[in-house]
């Protein structure tokens, strides 16, 4: 890695129009590792600009060799795959294990998706007296969190080339090293200059310049609902597309017939993945009162159970949270539903023992958690999970509704069709049944404020796609 002080741009590393650094931090030692340029919206218009003159011949691209050339990024990811999941433990702390089966092999996987998926896509078809074309939009704008930051990108990146279009990238300002990586694969897949391009910064400056360019025709943006809806502000202003993943607070409803110590632990280890800073995981753990004893303790166990540490390190199975700001936010969360009457299962606000160095939080456990407290409305983004008790199955349903989010549920019973039924009334975009795991390949997208967009699979390409009718 020896390009973090540029940024890349028209097929090369630039150096920034600006002069300002960001520094990059691990959150396990607090160290500072390295800098990345703070882009200016001068880096963004060169950018675009690239983009721009690219379109035209990436369009003219047969899609076979597009996908050749995502083939060969896939490839390159999973040749340095061991590295990549050494430097997410580094940048997000994410456990090395985890970094290379999620952050890792989730974006090799995607890279590889949406070359088939638009390989074999049917672009053209005739409706009535009219041929409907699917053609690409042209520049899209990608604007990215820290929390899966490759997956993020690649959810964007390898679809919005697949179908044609040129990308602008802005990733997160946080933990911005996989997108180095990755843009020096890029650059040595040979992409033709301006396809792919990365600016860097924050969201005030490069994210603002991007969302509202003129030159920009698609925005798609993964990150908190509430930079979401800034985005589509600045981007109503040109009318460009617009498409939003955005945050949750998703709930796991366990059927009165459901076995907590089969779901309970599950539940749980979703809820922490990534130090609970997963857009999707599973934070409110809905359940009969009449069991609230038995998960109670089934989900101080599996929390317990999550050993705090390096995340380099064997056995460790929860790594820092991200940043002192998400920690510092994370345990005022806790202390607030702890003010508001939540009780303490386990973990707390304390910072935890042993580990004198790190953003570490407590993996915390409340329960008796109501609509009424702030912590069954918000996202809280760490190890934190909230039992939620409830008298009938349709109180179950109502609780697990009531939320701003939609982003994804999942619903417990060995009765699969009792099961499906509570699923098909839950108010999410992705809903599991029992311990179903996530399908890489199904779409994936929110409702309601979780968002306005779908990524991955047939529908994660047509994100990128544009309609013309021909008359004939
Ligand atoms: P964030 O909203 O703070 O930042 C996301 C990106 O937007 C970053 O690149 C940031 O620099 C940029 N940004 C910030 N302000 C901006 C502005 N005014 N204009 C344009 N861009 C701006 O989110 P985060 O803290 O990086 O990530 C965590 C959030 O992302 C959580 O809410 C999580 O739920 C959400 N998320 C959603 C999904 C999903 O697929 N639905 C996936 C992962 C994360």
């Amino acid at each position: 890695m020896h390009h973090h002080s540029q940024i890349y741009l028209d097929g090369a590393w630039r150096p920034s129009r600006g002069t300002d650094v960001i520094e990059v931090v691990n959150p396990t030692t607090e160290q500072v590792m390295c800098a990345v340029p703070q882009g200016t919206s001068a880096d963004v218009d060169a950018a675009v600009d690239a983009a721009r003159r690219a379109f035209p011949g990436w369009w003219d691209t047969p899609t076979a060799r597009r996908a050749e050339y995502l083939g060969r990024v896939a490839d390159r990811l999973e040749q340095r795959a061991a590295e990549l999941a050494v430097l997410t433990a580094r940048d997000v702390g994410a456990p090395l294990a985890f970094a290379r089966a999620a952050h890792v092999a989730l974006p090799v996987l995607s890279f590889r998706q949406a070359a088939d998926v638009a390989s074999a896509y049917a672009y053209e078809r005739q409706e009535g007296g009219s041929l409907i074309v699917r053609e690409p939009y042209g520049v899209v704008g990608a604007i990215t969190p820290w929390n899966y930051p490759l997956h993020q990108i690649a959810a964007k990146v390898a679809y919005a080339l697949a179908a044609g279009n040129t990308v602008v990238l802005k990733p997160s300002e946080v933990a911005p090293l996989g997108a180095w990586a990755l843009a020096e694969i890029f650059d040595k897949a040979g992409l033709p200059p301006g396809v792919f391009n990365m600016v860097s910064g924050t969201g005030a400056v490069v994210g603002e310049a991007l969302a509202a360019h003129k030159g920009v025709d698609l925005v798609s943006f993964t990150g908190s609902t509430a930079v979401g809806k800034r985005v589509s502000r600045l981007a109503a202003e040109t009318v460009k597309r617009v498409t939003l993943e955005l945050g949750g607070k998703s709930p796991a409803v366990l059927l009165p017939d459901a076995d907590p110590v089969e779901a309970v632990p599950r539940v749980v280890v979703n809820a922490f993945l990534n130090s609970g800073q997963t857009c999707s995981a599973l934070t409110r753990l809905v359940v009969p009162r009449s069991r609230l004893g038995e998960v109670e303790r089934a989900a101080r166990q599996a929390a317990e159970a999550m050993t705090a540490g390096d995340p380099l390190a064997e056995g460790t199975r929860l790594g820092p949270l991200v940043s002192a700001t998400q920690r510092d936010r994370v345990r005022a969360h806790i202390t607030r539903a702890l003010d508001e009457g939540a009780r303490l299962v386990t973990g707390g606000a304390l910072p935890p023992d042993g580990l004198p160095r790190g953003y570490f939080v407590r993996p915390t456990v409340l329960s008796e958690v109501t609509p009424r407290m702030a912590v069954h409305r918000d996202e809280v983004f760490g190890p934190v999970l909230a039992i939620e008790p409830y008298d009938s199955v349709a109180e179950a349903v109502r609780l697990a509704n009531d939320s701003d989010y939609g982003l994804a549920a999942a619903v417990w019973s060995p009765d699969r069709d009792r099961a499906l039924a509570v699923a098909r009334l839950l108010r999410a975009g992705q809903v599991g049944v029992n311990s179903a795991d996530l399908n890489p390949r199904a779409p994936f997208g929110g409702y309601k404020q979780s968002g306005n967009g779908r990524e991955h699979g047939v529908l994660g390409l047509e994100e990128f796609l544009e309609i013309k009718s021909v008359q004939v």
